[in-house]
């Protein structure tokens, strides 16, 4: 077993056990930066180090993210440490604020045509959802993926069952108006590669719009490893505003915010990537806001 070599932007390697306090003996891989590859085994550990969990900090592109990831199918629940320091109040003001509602971010930033949601769970949001939009989903869970196709069937589309990336590679070329990363890319092992297929899967002038924690939140500051936005061994790449844009550019994409998509008071933001071509359609920062 090669453990000496990591994963990187384009490889995932063989996985070495490790002894978890929390999770006892576990399969993993090792990461290198997965913006730009470098191997940062050699930079200090981030006070957001939990357990075999190891945050670091790319000397090179400045990309936050933790060096192992669970391998395996069932990876075990995620482990929170958060504590608010918040009132009930303010939460519910801060939340209020973030919070997007995705039928209306679609109908707002995408073309008609068909709508990709990966990692849809059961896709009850889509009930909400403007029939100029045919929904399909991929969703690694069987029980989700099973009541998520009752929904999808419905209004034309269909759910794939299996994983993120393999679903992806099924699908054809420039077909889809838009694909959705709803607090998908934070888990993934592999994001510019999720970025990249996400980018070949949609017509020209469509979008993907993603969310993810905001690593740059005031509130992550406060808090360190006990900010909500961090749960192990789940979250495993750790963006602000400006390595989420770095990434996107990388895979091919404009990147594009509405007013309040990335707010410091928000634990979560949001972007929306836009492929070259198609019919012009002007963005605006009030758009979507
Ligand atoms: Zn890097």
């Amino acid at each position: 077993m090669d453990v000496d070599a990591k994963t990187g932007p384009d490889q995932i390697t063989a996985p070495l056990v490790v002894q978890s306090r929390t999770f006892g003996a576990i399969a993993v891989i090792e990461r290198n930066c997965p913006l730009c590859g470098h191997d940062n085994a050699g930079e200090p550990e981030r006070a957001e180090s939990f357990d075999v969990w190891t945050v670091r900090r790319c000397a090179k592109c400045g990309f936050v993210y933790t060096d192992k990831a669970f391998y395996g199918e069932h990876p075990p629940a995620d482990v929170r440490l958060s504590q608010s320091r918040l009132s009930k109040f303010m939460r519910f003001r801060l939340h209020l604020l973030g919070r997007k509602q995705w039928d209306v971010l679609v109908e707002v930033w995408a073309q008609p045509g068909a709508v990709m949601d990966l990692g849809c769970r059961d896709a009850a949001w889509v009930e909400e959802l403007s029939p100029a939009f045919v929904p399909y989903g991929i969703e690694p869970d069987p029980h989700l993926a099973e009541a998520a196709a009752q929904r999808l069937i419905e209004r034309g589309g269909t759910c794939i069952n299996g994983p993120i990336v393999g679903g992806l590679s099924m699908l054809e070329d420039g077909f889809f108006s838009a694909v959705l990363l709803r607090s998908r890319l934070q888990r993934e092992v592999d994001p510019l590669g999720v970025l990249r297929e996400t980018h070949r899967v949609l017509r020209p002038g469509g979008v993907a719009l993603v969310k993810v924690p905001n690593f740059g939140a005031l509130n992550r500051m406060i808090m360190g490893a006990k900010w909500c936005g961090l749960r192990y061994p789940g979250h495993i790449n750790h963006f602000t505003e400006n390595t989420l844009s770095k990434m996107g550019e990388k895979a091919g994409f404009s990147v594009h915010h509405g007013l309040t998509f990335t707010l410091p008071t928000s634990d979560t933001m949001y972007a929306a990537f836009k492929k070259a071509g198609g019919r012009s359609r002007r963005y605006s920062a009030c758009r979507g806001g």
